[in-house]
């Protein structure tokens, strides 16, 4: 590749900052915008390369998957703060460029084929299906969708109003697992019968209890100990932990 084509794919590449809207205490949404066309074919479920400029020059990429529908036309990813990286995005301000290589990855590539959907999501691993359930209120999908999400208390949890009134638009079951909560009762609303809370992490019985069977496709994304519970979990519906899609949001890179 010469250097004017290199410098042209990088400028592909740039995108700039639309703004940063906190969802809680520690999680942040970016929204980009942007003109590479690749974008434009993304699917739910797939995942940008992410570098910032920081005072040495574009920093390490880091993986984040894209939680707005791929229909679009701005990138929305949704970013907890975990470390050094991640710390600087709620500082982005509207107009700074950022790097974005993309879209990559195959989680939930047939996702919208499948009629019955088990999605297991621990913490920020709820981004990817919030990008197929934003995608599925689009196209007024029919799939049956059971979510369970596994965060500490409902503090850790957010887009909490959007995903209610998912579940009046689709065809979707919420259950909440709380694992530090003490009391799930006063968080029932009439309005909503499609959502759920449970004391707890997420278990072989909360999954039975809601109507999770091996049949369905089961989805799962989260950090990796919640992955592997979540996965013994599951097997003990006799669900073939081979056939269960999988998304770690483990990163390992330095920068
Ligand atoms: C395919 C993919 C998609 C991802 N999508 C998202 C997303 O949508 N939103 C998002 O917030 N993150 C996502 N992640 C995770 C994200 O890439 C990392 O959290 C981030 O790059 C860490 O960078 P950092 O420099 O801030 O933290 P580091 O300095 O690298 O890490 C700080 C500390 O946090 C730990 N740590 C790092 N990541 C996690 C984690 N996910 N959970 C628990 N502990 C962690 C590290 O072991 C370390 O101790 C995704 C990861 C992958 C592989």
């Amino acid at each position: 590749m010469t250097d004017a084509q290199s410098s042209g794919q990088e400028q592909k590449n740039i995108w700039k900052v639309i703004k940063v809207v906190p969802e809680n205490i520690d999680t942040y949404s970016l929204f980009l915008e942007g003109s590479d066309e690749k974008f434009a074919r993304r699917r739910a479920g797939q995942f940008v390369s992410l570098s910032i400029m920081t005072p040495d020059g574009w920093s390490a990429p880091h993986p984040f998957s894209i939680a707005g529908a791929p229909e679009d036309s701005t990138l929305h990813l949704t970013i907890k703060k975990t470390g050094q990286f991640t710390s600087a995005i709620p500082d982005l301000k509207p107009g700074t460029e950022v790097r974005c290589m993309g879209p990559l990855g195959l989680f939930c590539q047939d996702i919208d084929a499948k009629p019955a959907i088990i999605m297991m999501a621990g913490g920020v691993g709820i981004t990817p299906f919030l990008s197929v359930l934003r995608h599925f209120r689009n196209i007024k999908a029919r799939n049956i969708v059971i979510l369970f999400w596994v965060n500490r208390t409902m503090e850790d949890v957010f887009a909490t109003d959007e995903i209610q009134g998912m579940t009046s638009d689709l065809n979707l079951r919420v259950i909440y697992c709380l694992s530090r909560a003490d009391d799930v009762e006063g968080y029932y609303r009439q309005e909503y019968p499609g959502v759920f809370y449970e004391k707890g992490r997420l278990s072989g019985e909360i999954l039975k209890r809601h109507g999770a069977t091996k049949e369905a496709s089961f989805y799962l994304c989260g950090p990796p100990p919640m992955m592997a519970s979540a996965l013994v979990e599951a097997g003990s519906l006799n669900v073939d932990q081979g056939l269960v899609e999988k998304e770690t949001f483990a990163w390992q890179g330095k920068g």
